[in-house]
C-alpha cells in the first residue's frame, strides 16, 4: 500500500473561524491517517520559503502577511493517493469556483480567506512537510482498522 503524505495548513481565517475540527473530521472520516499536527504562527521566513512560487506576484505581499497573522493548523496526512485526493476535498483556489462538498465550497468566499492549503504534488508535499516539521514531530504508528480501510 503506498504510504503517500501531504501537508495541510488549516489558515487563520479557518482556526479563528473554529474549522480546525470539521476539517480533521473529514480527512479521518475519509480513511487518512494523521501522521502530524501543530498549531504554530509561521514567521516571514517560513512562509518565504513555502510561498517561494509566488514571490514577486502583486497577491505576494498580502498573502503572506495574512498567513502570519495568527496560528495556522499544521498537519502531515498520510494514505493513498492523499496528495491528489486532498486537494480535491479542498476544492478549487478560488472558494466561488469550488464545488459544494469541497472544504473551501463549504467553507469560504474569498480567495484570499480560502481556509485552507494543501500540498499540490508529491514532490511539494515532502518540500512543505520538511520545511514544516522535524521528523520527531512525525509520529508513526499502527492503526488496528487499516483492514476496514483498504483492501
Ligand atoms: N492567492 C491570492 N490571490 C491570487 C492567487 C492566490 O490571494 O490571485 C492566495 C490564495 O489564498 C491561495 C494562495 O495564494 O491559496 C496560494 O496560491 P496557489 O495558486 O498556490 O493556490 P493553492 O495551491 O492554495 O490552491
Amino acid at each position: 500500500m503506498s504510504q503517500e503524505q501531504t501537508f495541510l495548513a488549516i489558515k487563520p481565517d479557518a482556526v479563528q473561524r473554529g474549522l480546525i475540527g470539521p476539517i480533521i473530521t473529514r480527512f479521518e472520516r475519509r480513511g487518512y491517517k494523521l501522521r502530524a499536527i501543530k498549531l504554530i504562527v509561521p514567521d516571514r521566513s517560513l512562509l518565504e520559503k513555502h510561498y517561494d512560487e509566488h514571490k514577486g506576484k502583486p497577491f505576494f505581499e498580502k498573502l503572506v502577511g495574512f498567513m502570519g497573522s495568527g496560528p495556522v493548523c499544521a498537519m502531515v496526512w498520510e494514505g493513498k493517493d492523499v496528495v491528489k485526493t486532498g486537494r480535491a476535498m479542498l476544492g478549487a483556489t478560488n472558494p466561488l469556483n469550488s464545488a459544494p462538498g469541497t472544504i473551501r465550497g463549504d467553507y469560504g468566499i474569498d480567495l484570499g480567506r480560502n481556509v485552507c492549503h494543501g500540498s499540490d504534488s508529491v514532490d511539494s508535499a515532502k518540500y512543505e512537510i520538511n520545511l514544516w516539521f522535524q521528523p520527531t514531530e512525525i509520529q508513526q504508528y499502527d492503526r488496528a482498522i487499516e483492514g476496514w480501510i483498504y483492501e
